[in-house]
């Protein structure tokens, strides 16, 4: 569902992502691990198109992201099936819970306030926050907040979504409630990208492995070969690193 080869990616001099090749399949959880600024970020940007890509080829739910120029209509499409979560939530903090759910349903999918309101309070239900709805981001928790932010992609009703470090904002304490509801999405069947340094959450629920090296897929494979039994040095080294 995501295909990309030699995907390159440059800022002014600065070459991030260097001829990466890949494929992800649907229903696929893929964790994509490295150390900071290998460009990990940058190529899960480029899969929802917040970055272009410089040269190769990048298609994602098959739509061709290989050139500069994208109709309008077709990243509208785009954003709509490819959802994001970021580490800092990026909520809207004058809105309600409610109303960060229901904003982008009226104003992108053209939807009534009671279909939207439906939807929003079925994905707040299913992150556990239907008690939550009329509350304002800064009265909630992190783990709050960052599920809030996950109903608030599903409510779209994405194909693929894709969490940037999703968790590395959090209290420790906090990580697990949100790491579940990860963990439930996963089980029902969704294609999920997920940049992480939970080795735990990578070993469990992943099905593929990605370590990144300064801007290529320097291994892959499944959590038992990349996690338990790495091959390259370097990998060895980065997970010697996080013990
Ligand atoms: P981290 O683990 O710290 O989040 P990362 O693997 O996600 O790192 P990226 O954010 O993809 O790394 O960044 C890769 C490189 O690209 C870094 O050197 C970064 O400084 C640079 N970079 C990223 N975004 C931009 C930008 N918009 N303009 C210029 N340089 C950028
Ligand atoms: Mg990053």
């Amino acid at each position: 569902v995501i295909t990309f080869e030699n995907v390159e990616k440059n800022f002014g001099a600065l070459k991030v992502l260097k001829g990466i090749s890949g494929n992800i399949h649907r229903g696929e959880v893929i964790a994509i691990i490295g150390s900071s600024g290998c460009g990990k970020s940058t190529l899960l940007r480029c899969f929802n198109r917040l970055e272009t890509i410089n040269t190769g080829n990048l298609t994602v739910n098959g739509i061709d992201l290989s050139h500069p120029k994208l109709h309008r209509n077709v990243l509208r499409q785009l954003r709509t099936q490819v959802g994001m979560v970021f580490q800092q939530f990026n909520l809207f903090p004058h809105l309600t819970v409610l109303q960060n759910l229901t904003l982008a349903q009226r104003q992108v999918l053209g939807k009534t306030p009671s279909e939207s309101t439906q939807l929003a309070k079925q994905y707040l239900d299913k992150v556990g926050l239907f008690d939550k709805a009329e509350s304002y981001p800064e009265q909630l928790s992190g783990g709050q907040k960052q599920r809030v932010a996950i109903a608030r992609s599903l409510c779209m009703n994405p194909q693929i979504m894709l969490f940037d470090e999703p968790t590395s904002a959090l209290d420790p304490e906090l990580v697990g409630e949100v790491l579940q509801v990860m963990q439930q999405l996963a089980t029902e069947g969704m294609t999920m990208v997920v940049v992480t340094h939970e080795m735990q959450f990578a070993r469990e629920v992943a099905n593929r492995v990605f370590f990144m090296d300064s801007g290529i897929i320097l291994e892959q494979g499944t959590p038992q070969q990349v996690i338990q039994n790495p091959k390259h040095e370097r990998l060895r080294n980065f997970m010697s690193r996080l013990k």
